[in-house]
């Protein structure tokens, strides 16, 4: 047989098969414009999805806004405002986002409207960019603040698209990435709705546990008890010299062992305030309950791990929350014995043997 000619793709065929890849699901679009929103100093961020974010997602913030002659490079390849976190990457966990592909690729892969104005600016913009083509700026009536729309996702796509699943699934990741931040960001009102209806709203008080509460409910946030702990000479997790100890504090909320559930979704881990999915974080947190969670069940953990930023390896693909710590035993000792002393402190377990 004659063998066949190669033949070099187009840019437009690349941009799309390269979208692809880093935007798996509405979910991975809900966190880079949840992201962005965080990273222009919101102190309101609402998320609004439509059929698990398949057809449409809306995250509208009250943040600095992009002034008018800025839209264009937004949706550019490569183009970013934050060229001092990219050099946080090689330090470990800052801002990845993207690293000012984001916006670029979601407008390759849907129908993208990105509006805003800055607080002092008299007038709003909007410009749009469909499968790839970036439409004129046009003015725009808004609020202060930047609402992105994301339409269509995966329109031009159609093998991207069938690798969507149920609604309710893609719901569930939008909800999770959503969560995530909102129980990092305290401080921020994050709300979502689906499909007109309100998921939940944080009030952007500050407070943990108010956040807890509106994201799990009252029955949860009345069993969550306070973990603080900060490494001392000599204790596990620490160092002969607490200053250079690999943990340096390990902060936030664990659920009373009864209030469980079927599934780890509820243990939420951050290092360096990234939310992280860590095996090594959740196991140490099982750990610490001993045998008081029943068989198959697991707690309500929301727990903050401070790192030096130099002990802290992530996987960089944006797609993945793994990270790889240089002192793993050392982390999970530490977040063990956090965990632990806070259930000691309130009877829910009991002492062992003491710890080396
Ligand atoms: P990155 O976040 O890595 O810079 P993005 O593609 O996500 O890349 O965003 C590109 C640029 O658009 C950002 O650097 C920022 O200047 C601007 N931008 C995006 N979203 C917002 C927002 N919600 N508020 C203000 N500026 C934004
Ligand atoms: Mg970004």
């Amino acid at each position: 047989m004659e063998p066949p000619d190669i033949e070099r793709l187009d840019e437009r065929t690349v941009q799309r098969i390269a979208a692809g890849e880093v935007v798996e699901r509405p979910a991975s679009v809900v966190k880079e414009l949840v992201e962005n929103s965080l990273d222009a100093g919101a102190s309101r961020v609402a998320v609004s999805v439509e059929s698990g974010g398949t057809e449409g997602i809306r995250v509208r913030d009250d943040g600095v806004g992009i002034p008018e002659d800025q839209l264009e490079a937004a949706v550019a390849e490569h183009a970013t405002s934050k060229i001092g976190d990219i050099e946080d990457l090689d330090r470990g966990v800052g801002t990845l986002g993207f690293r000012g592909e984001a916006l670029y690729t979601v407008g390759a892969v849907s129908r993208l409207t990105v509006r805003s104005r800055p607080p002092d600016a008299e007038a709003g913009a909007e410009i749009t960019v469909e499968g790839g083509d970036v439409g004129e700026v046009r003015p725009a009536g808004c609020p202060a603040g930047t609402t992105v729309e994301v339409d269509d996702l995966f329109f031009n796509t159609p093998a991207r698209e069938k690798f969507l699943k149920r609604t309710a699934t893609e719901f569930d990741h939008v909800n999770t990435v959503v969560t995530s931040y909102a129980l990092a960001n305290p401080d921020v009102a994050v709300s979502l709705e689906h499909d007109g209806r309100e998921t939940f709203a944080t009030e952007g008080n500050g407070d943990l546990r108010s956040a807890v509460l509106a994201v799990y409910g009252r029955e949860v946030a009345e069993s969550m008890i306070d973990v603080d702990w900060t490494p001392e000479a000599g204790e596990a997790g620490g160092t002969a010299d607490a200053d250079d100890a690999p943990v340096e504090r390990v902060t936030g909320l664990v659920s009373h062992p009864e209030t469980a559930r079927s599934t780890r979704d509820y243990l939420s881990t951050y290092v360096n305030g990234r939310y992280v999915t860590a095996s090594a974080l959740r196991e140490a947190t099982l750990d610490a309950y001993g045998g008081q969670l029943a068989p198959d069940r697991y707690p309500f953990a929301v727990l903050f791990v401070e790192v030096p930023a130099g002990d802290v390896d992530v996987n960089v693909h944006p797609r993945k929350l793994e990270v790889r710590f240089d002192e793993e035993p050392a982390v999970r000792s530490a977040v063990e014995t956090a965990v632990e002393d806070a259930l000691l402190d309130h009877g829910l377990i009991r002492s062992t043997a003491p710890r080396g």
